[in-house]
């Protein structure tokens, strides 16, 4: 549906705001590289103020950068303003006519372009059945639910055709459950429209469960580029890998290659390319480890909850707290507070920091 998918390529970009309490200027974003390739989804993700809206408005331009030059399919576009970009935004507020139906809304853009009555009416229908409001086109959009409202608002952005798809937390304002089923619609839509997208949010499952590719931000700087599973699975530091999912760190000393010393215990490990002799950190996420009899870990339950699908732990590592969560209970023993176990796991359930 798109004409053409487009890639993205930010080099060296760099946003300077002044904080309006000291008066001093500071980076929202500083020094970022990167590039979204063409059909990809790709998501910002980062805590409140890391720079992820500062750079997808960049990108819309309604900022300009203060350093760097923003690519969008090849071209620069850091002197265009928004409207001649080949990008449309899904505003979190969904920003739609409240007093035009659903028709209107969805033409207004390409009137003003000029199209038409025909080729406007084909194409707002069109987008009106990919998105699921076929035989809504009447309804006022104040009458509408927000979930309605931003399919509306995705409709709008979407029959422009952009290269570049730009979402600004599109389901902030919707209940958990359809925040949860509006982004498997928001997947599929992409996917059938083949258009490229970059999406900013904050919650980390929405990321995962939209992107390709993931961009974590962390105080204006990319923390790291990689897929769902790359960020969760090989973090490239304790920010990605808590900000990710939730993290056990075990600190210890890596004794070779594919040993670590943690209180005195040998660990299996894969560290080729780490310190040896040096402080280490591993990674174990709390399904990654069960409790046994057995294992490569000391501990003591200091709490033991049924869940139903799951037996929620906390022990104690020597002073560490370990969360373990246990997904298949009903074929393992189950411990008390107050138990004595070992943590169990192996070399590929732990990531070295
Ligand atoms: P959130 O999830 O809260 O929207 P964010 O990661 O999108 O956060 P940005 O909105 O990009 O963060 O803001 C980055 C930093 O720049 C923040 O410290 C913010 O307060 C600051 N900032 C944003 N816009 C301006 C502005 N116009 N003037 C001054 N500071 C600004």
């Amino acid at each position: 549906m798109a004409k053409e998918k487009k890639g993205v390529r930010l080099e060296h970009i760099s946003k300077i705001y002044q904080d309006p309490k000291t008066k001093k200027d500071f980076y929202a974003v500083h020094d970022t590289s990167l590039e979204i390739a063409p059909g990809s989804f790709v998501t910002l993700l980062g805590p409140s103020g890391c720079g992820k809206t500062t750079t997808l408005r960049m990108i819309a331009g309604f900022e300009s950068p203060d350093e760097g030059e923003i690519y969008l399919g090849g071209e620069p576009i850091n002197a265009l303003t928004p409207n001649k970009r080949d990008t449309a935004m899904v505003f979190q507020s969904y920003a739609l006519l409240p007093h035009y139906n659903i028709f209107d809304n969805v033409a207004y853009g390409l009137k003003l372009r000029k199209m038409d009555k025909e080729t406007i009416k084909k194409k707002v229908m069109d987008i009106l059945k990919l998105v699921g409001l076929e035989g809504m086109e009447g309804r006022m959009t104040n009458q509408l639910s927000g979930g309605q409202q931003q399919r509306v608002a995705l409709a709008r952005a979407l029959v422009l055709e952009p290269g570049v798809l730009l979402f600004d937390e599109p389901l902030s304002n919707l209940d958990a459950k359809l925040r949860v089923s509006m982004r498997t619609e928001i997947r599929r839509i992409q996917q059938e429209a083949g258009i490229t997208a970059v999406y900013v949010t904050h919650d980390q499952s929405e990321a995962m469960a939209l992107s390709d590719q993931i961009i974590i931000m962390e105080k204006g700087v990319v923390a790291q580029i990689g897929t769902p599973q790359e960020v969760y699975y090989h973090p490239s530091n304790e920010f990605v890998a808590d900000f990710i999912g939730e993290a056990n760190f075990l600190r210890g000393t890596l004794v070779s290659t594919d040993t670590a010393d943690i209180g005195g215990h040998k660990v299996a490990v894969a560290a080729s390319g780490h310190d040896v002799g040096g402080a280490c950190t591993l990674v174990l996420r709390p399904e990654s480890a069960v409790l046994g009899d057995k294992g490569q870990l000391p501990c003591k339950v200091i709490l033991s909850c049924f869940m139903g699908s799951y037996q929620n732990y906390h022990v104690m590592v020597g002073d560490t707290l370990v969360k373990i969560t246990d997904f298949n209970p009903k074929n393992r023993k189950v411990y008390q507070v107050g138990d004595d176990a070992w943590v169990a796991f192996t070399s590929e359930d732990v990531h070295v920091l």
